[in-house]
C-alpha cells in the first residue's frame, strides 16, 4: 500500500508498472468478471431440483415460533465482571392473523402488539466472570446457574431435556442407548442415570444433570466465554421449540400438532458438546413419522455459506415455487470449498437444506427434518411436511429485510438484545444497582 496522508503529497506509484499489469489479458478477463453483477459461472452445474405448486391453501392454521438473542455486558466500572442476558421468546400466532396483517401492513400497532402478547419469555442471565457465588468458582458458579435455569420455576425446561436424553417415548424397559458423560471432578466416563442430581461412580464428585450438557466445562475455573452462552441459549432455544411436542407425547395426544407449523430462527444444528441431543432429537421425529402424526417443523438459515451462496446464485431457483436441495456433498465441496471424507457422518444437523423461492424477491434456505437418517442425498419427499411447510411460508413472506418472514419479523422483534440501543437498558440497570 502506498503511504498516505500527512504533509508531502501522497505517494505516487509508478504508472509503467500499472499499464503492464492492465495489459495483461487474464487480469482483464478477471476485471470484466469482478465488474460484472452476472451471477458467477461456476465448475459445477447447478439447477432446482422441481417446484411446487403453491396455489392448493395450506391447512397451517397456528405458528409457534422460536427465537433467542443474547448480549454481553460488562460492569461499568469493574469491566473484567461480566454477565450475559438471554432471552428466548416462544410466539404462539394464528395464521388468519398473520394474512390480515399482511393484508393490511398499515395495521394498528395495538392490534401488533395484542398478537404479541402471546409469546412466552424465557429471560435468563449467566455469569461469565467475575461474577460468583461466594466460597465457589466461576466454572462452579455457571454450574449452578444453569441448574438452575433449566428448573422450575426458572425456564421450567428440565422435563423436556429429560425426556429426549432419557429417550422417554420409548415404553419403560424397552431397550435404549444409555446416555453418557465425563465426570466433571476426574474426567472419567459414566452413563448417567434418570435422577436430576447423581454422583461419579469414580470418584464420587456431585454433578447436575444440566453438567449433561457439558456447558463451560472446559472453560478455566475463573471465567468463561461468551461461549456458555450461546450455547445456553441455543439449549433453551431448542427445548423451547420441542416444548410443545413433547408435552403432548407425555399426554398421548400427539395428534393435537396437527395444522400447527414450528419454526425455528436459525438452522436446526447444535454444536460440539450440544450435539448430543442431535440423535436422541432425530430419534424422536422419526418415533412421531413413524405414527403418521403430522408434524410440521422448520428452521429458517439467515446467515452462514449457504445462505450466501443462494444470494449469488439466484436464479437456481428462478419461478415461485422452484426448490433446490442440495447433495451433502455439494454443501461440503461445492459451498464450503472443503473436503468430504469419505466416512463422513453428520452428527450435528437434525433436518436437511433446501432453497425455496417463496416469492419473487424471497428465494430462502431452510432446513426440514427428514427423521433419525440423515440423508446424503435428500430427497422432496424426505423432508418432513415440505410442500405443507412451504405453502404455509409462501403467505408469510414480509417485504421488510431481505428474505424476511413475518412469523420471524415479529420473533426477532420481541427478542432482541442488541448491545445498541435497546441493550442499553440492561447497562443502565447495571450501573443502577451498582450506585
Ligand atoms: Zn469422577
Amino acid at each position: 500500500m502506498a503511504y498516505q496522508g500527512g504533509k508531502r503529497p501522497v505517494e505516487r506509484a509508478s504508472k509503467i508498472a500499472h499499464m503492464q499489469l492492465i495489459q495483461d489479458q487474464s487480469l482483464i478477463e478477471l476485471l470484466q468478471s469482478y465488474h460484472s453483477d452476472q451471477e458467477p459461472k461456476t465448475a459445477f452445474k447447478v439447477e432446482k431440483t422441481g417446484q411446487i405448486d403453491l396455489s392448493p391453501l395450506s391447512k397451517i392454521e397456528r405458528i409457534v415460533t422460536v427465537d433467542g438473542g443474547f448480549a454481553v455486558i460488562p460492569n461499568p466500572i469493574r469491566r473484567n465482571k461480566t454477565l450475559a442476558f438471554i432471552q428466548v421468546g416462544t410466539n404462539l400466532l394464528s395464521v388468519a392473523d398473520l394474512l390480515a396483517m399482511r393484508a393490511n401492513p398499515m395495521m394498528d400497532p395495538r392490534d401488533v402488539t395484542a398478537m404479541l402478547q402471546r409469546i412466552h419469555y424465557r429471560p435468563c442471565t449467566l455469569p461469565l466472570s467475575g461474577v460468583r457465588i461466594p466460597g465457589q468458582t466461576i466454572r462452579d458458579t455457571i454450574r449452578r446457574s444453569i441448574n438452575g435455569i433449566l428448573s422450575k420455576p426458572y425456564t421450567d425446561l428440565y422435563e423436556i431435556l429429560h425426556f429426549l436424553v432419557h429417550r422417554s417415548w420409548l415404553p419403560e424397559g424397552a431397550p435404549r442407548p444409555q446416555p453418557e458423560m465425563e465426570c466433571y471432578a476426574c474426567d472419567e466416563k459414566f452413563g448417567i442415570p434418570k435422577d436430576f442430581t447423581f454422583s461419579c461412580p469414580h470418584c464420587g464428585h456431585e454433578h447436575f444433570f444440566s453438567d449433561y450438557l457439558h456447558i463451560g466445562k472446559n472453560s478455566p475455573d475463573e471465567w468463561s466465554r461468551e461461549e456458555s452462552a450461546i450455547s445456553l441459549m441455543s439449549v433453551i432455544e431448542t427445548l423451547a421449540l420441542f416444548e410443545v411436542p413433547v408435552h403432548l407425547a407425555r399426554r398421548g395426544q400427539l395428534g393435537l400438532m396437527a395444522n400447527t407449523l414450528f419454526i425455528k430462527d436459525g438452522p436446526l444444528l447444535l454444536r460440539s458438546y450440544l450435539s448430543r441431543l442431535v440423535e436422541p432429537i432425530r430419534n424422536f421425529i422419526q418415533w412421531i413419522k413413524e405414527r403418521e402424526i403430522e408434524f410440521y417443523l422448520v428452521g429458517i438459515e439467515k446467515t452462514g455459506e449457504f445462505s450466501t451462496f443462494l444470494e449469488e446464485y439466484t436464479s437456481i431457483t428462478k419461478y415461485v415455487g422452484d426448490y433446490f436441495i442440495p447433495s451433502v456433498k455439494f454443501l461440503i465441496e461445492d459451498v464450503a470449498g472443503a473436503v468430504m471424507d469419505k466416512n463422513y457422518r453428520n452428527r450435528v444437523s437434525y433436518g436437511s437444506k433446501v432453497s425455496v423461492r417463496l416469492s419473487p424477491e424471497h428465494a430462502v434456505p431452510l432446513n426440514i427434518p427428514t427423521g433419525a437418517d440423515y440423508p446424503l442425498v435428500p430427497k422432496a419427499e424426505e423432508l418432513l411436511g415440505f410442500e405443507e411447510i412451504i405453502r404455509a411460508l409462501s403467505h408469510l413472506t414480509s417485504a421488510q429485510h431481505d428474505n424476511a418472514l413475518i412469523p420471524l419479523v415479529l420473533a426477532n422483534r420481541a427478542v432482541s438484545i442488541s448491545q445498541r440501543p435497546s441493550g442499553n437498558i440492561l447497562h443502565d440497570f447495571m450501573s443502577e444497582r451498582i450506585k
